[in-house]
């Protein structure tokens, strides 16, 4: 059964402060995933069940069995498939109309340009911090926003990075965020599928123009404690990828 865009966002167009053109902005936005482990798939569903209308996956990984436990739009015979492919079908299953471009290699310095550009929100769902600084000083070089998000053990992190600054490593500059692997901590599926879902929460709001984005701000949770926080930084002076002055 095929359904209209007009169902679909239904609920969204209900609330208090929606307008008359969010559904057809939302079918003519345009939003980079990279990354398409636990982060990417929560994300993705999310905007494209909503009704994002285009998306591109960046991810140069095969499905494996240890990522099913939180990598969600994966099933067991996509074992050993690109992620991009067998992500792009299940969300084609869920939305049929969107437009899903796929790439199956890792970003770097060089592709960045060339495959994010013309986009109008990334979604970091990486997990290395090499990723993360090419990511934070695509948005500072091209203004376009990047949301920010990682999740490791039972504890998850998003934040958005918009205009310029403060940028992620005014964050983090003086002590990057650690590559630490989940395969040596460990994850809580639900904790990362909940930091892909906040994300997906702030790239709509980014493209609908609405509400209070977590820019300059990080929100964290713990869930082992039952604890969220948001946390607001500002513009570190001197920094390198956005030149710190506020
Ligand atoms: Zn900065």
């Amino acid at each position: 059964m095929v359904i209209t865009d007009k169902e679909r966002v239904r609920r969204l167009v209900s609330l208090p402060d929606a307008k008359a053109s969010w559904a057809e902005r939302l079918r003519q936005s345009r939003v980079a995933m990279v990354g398409m482990g636990g982060l990417g798939n929560a994300s993705a569903a999310y905007l494209v069940a909503q009704g994002v209308g285009h998306v591109i996956l960046v991810d140069p990984d095969q499905v494996d069995g240890h990522n099913l436990g939180r990598q969600i739009l994966f099933q067991p015979p996509d074992i050993g498939r690109m992620k991009v492919d067998a992500a792009k079908e299940r969300l084609q299953q869920m939305a049929p109309e969107v437009s899903v471009r796929t790439e199956a290699v890792a970003l770097d310095g060089d592709n960045a340009d060339e495959l994010l550009s013309g986009y109008d929100v990334v979604v970091d769902g990486s997990d290395n911090w090499a990723t993360r600084v090419i990511l934070n000083r695509f948005s500072v070089r091209q203004n376009i926003p990047v949301v920010f998000a990682g999740a490791i053990g039972y504890e998850a992190q998003v934040s958005v990075i918009k205009g310029g600054r403060p940028c992620l490593e005014c964050l983090f500059g003086d002590t990057p965020l650690a590559d630490q692997n989940c395969a040596v901590m460990g994850v809580l599926g639900p904790v990362v599928g909940m930091a892909g879902t906040i994300q997906a929460q702030e790239v709509l709001k980014l493209l609908l123009n609405t509400g209070k984005p977590l820019q300059g701000r990080i929100w964290t949770y713990d869930a082992y404690r039952g604890i969220s926080r948001i946390v607001g930084f500002p513009t570190r002076p001197g920094c390198s990828a956005c030149g710190g002055e506020a």
